[in-house]
């Protein structure tokens, strides 16, 4: 029992709850490069190379809910059209084994997100690539329900009057998959092929930090620095402890707590 409550206590700290405590750098891991992108912009930019089908997908994307759109939120759809949306969270598949996102859950994200997502989803698809989001916004009251499950704000930040990170809608959980082509693939998302990244998202070990090296092979290696290199591209900025997390513009900024359900 002490076991399952130690694991679960662990893997709650994967949940990007605003990292309570930065993971120290050891000789494994990079030094952090938690800064808040200075060079994205605030302005959607023109896209680049996407699919012919783009412009048919947006339109068949239904608004977001008047809250939603009120918060300034938008389907992650409408900026990367071929993105996988793949929210653990809106599945018992997650290291609560409950489902916290309701099942018409989408990826929002704040609209400050739009140029920096775009712009790495063109670098990865030149590449055959495409982002898997895995958690974009995040409801406060699904923070609130988190700490409840492990009240340890060693592990998971404790609800505060205030938004940031996900709960702001100016961080994503990403990875990446590779279009389909036929072929085997040991884990396939949707029609697509996952890449491998050395962890899986609910994973808290040292080899889960951006920039471990021990116990992460090279092809895993090769594959976060591509997410990574993708997401800078336009500013997105890789959290230290964790090579899904991405933060956008002004993510670290206290803001008051949206009142928007995740669609
Ligand atoms: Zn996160």
């Amino acid at each position: 029992m002490r076991r399952i409550a130690t694991v679960l206590t662990l893997l709650l700290a994967a949940a990007c709850s605003s990292h309570p405590a930065a993971p120290t750098p050891s000789g494994s891991v990079a030094p952090p490069r938690h800064a808040p992108s200075a060079a994205a912009r605030a302005t959607a930019g023109q896209t680049s190379a996407a699919p012919r089908t783009a412009a048919a997908a947006a339109m068949s994307i239904p608004p977001v809910s008047a809250k939603a759109r009120a918060a300034g939120l938008i389907d992650v759809r409408t900026v990367v059209p071929d993105a996988v949306v793949d929210l653990h969270y809106a599945t018992t598949h997650n290291f609560t084994h409950q489902q916290l996102y309701p099942s018409r859950a989408r990826c929002l994200v704040h609209r400050t997100m739009a140029p920096g997502l775009r712009a790495a989803a063109a670098v990865l698809r030149r590449q055959g690539l495409v982002l898997v989001f895995w958690d974009c916004y995040r409801p406060h009251a699904v923070q609130v329900r988190m700490f409840r499950i492990v009240p340890n704000p060693t592990w998971v930040a404790q609800p505060g009057p205030y938004a940031t990170s996900h709960e702001s809608g100016r961080s994503v959980d990403v990875t990446l998959a590779r279009r389909a082509v036929g072929g085997t693939c040991p884990h396939k998302v949707r029609q697509h092929c996952q890449l491998i990244m050395g962890t899986a998202f609910d994973d808290f070990t040292p080899r889960a930090y951006a920039f471990a090296t021990n116990g992460i092979g090279a092809v895993a290696l090769r594959n976060r620095t591509t997410l990574r290199h993708a997401m800078e591209t336009d500013g997105l900025a890789v959290y230290s402890g964790e090579w899904w997390h991405f933060d956008g513009p002004g993510s670290f900024v206290h803001r008051p707590i949206l009142d928007a359900p995740p669609y």
